[in-house]
C-alpha cells in the first residue's frame, strides 16, 4: 500500500490536495492509505509506527512550494518517493477561496499516476479483478 499526505492547507491549493487523496482513495480502495499531516511532525509515535510500517512507500501532495508534506514525511525520515506540487498541475493559482476546485480532476490523476509510478496495481491488472 501505498501511503499519501496532503499538506491540508488553509487555502484552495491545500484543500485541493485533501480533496484529491480521498477521491485517489475512493478509486483504489486498498492501494492507497491516508497519512496524516499533523501526526509525523508532531512526533506521536503510533502515527509514525505506522508511516514505516503500513507503507512501502510515499507521495507528499504540497498546496504550494512551501512543501509541508514532503517536509513532514521527510521529519521522520519517510521521505517521499514523489512530490507532487498542487499549483503546478494544470497551473493553479493559489488562492483563499477553500471551496475552488479548478484543476481538481487534472489532480486526482496526478496523485493515481504517482501512485502507478511507485508500484500501484497496473491498470490491466485491476480490469481483471
Ligand atoms: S504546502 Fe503550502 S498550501 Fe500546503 S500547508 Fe504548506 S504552506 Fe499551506
Amino acid at each position: 500500500m501505498i501511503g499519501v499526505m496532503p499538506c491540508s492547507g488553509a487555502c484552495n491549493v491545500g484543500q485541493m490536495s485533501t480533496k484529491a487523496v480521498v477521491e485517489a482513495i475512493q478509486r483504489r480502495p486498498g492501494e492507497i492509505g491516508f497519512v496524516c499531516a499533523l501526526g509525523l511532525p508532531l512526533q506521536i509515535p503510533g502515527i509514525i509506527k505506522k508511516a514505516h510500517e503500513n507503507y512501502t512507500g510515499h507521495i507528499a501532495v504540497n498546496g504550494c512550494h512551501v512543501s509541508c508534506a514532503t517536509k513532514a514525511l521527510e521529519s521522520v525520515d519517510a521521505d517521499p518517493a514523489a512530490s507532487l506540487l498542487v499549483t503546478h498541475v494544470g497551473g493553479i493559482e493559489k488562492n483563499g477561496d477553500l471551496t475552488d476546485e479548478s484543476g481538481l480532476p487534472a489532480l486526482i490523476d496526478s496523485v493515481l499516476a504517482a501512485v502507478d509510478g511507485l508500484g500501484g496495481r497496473e491498470p490491466q491488472a485491476r480490469a481483471q479483478e
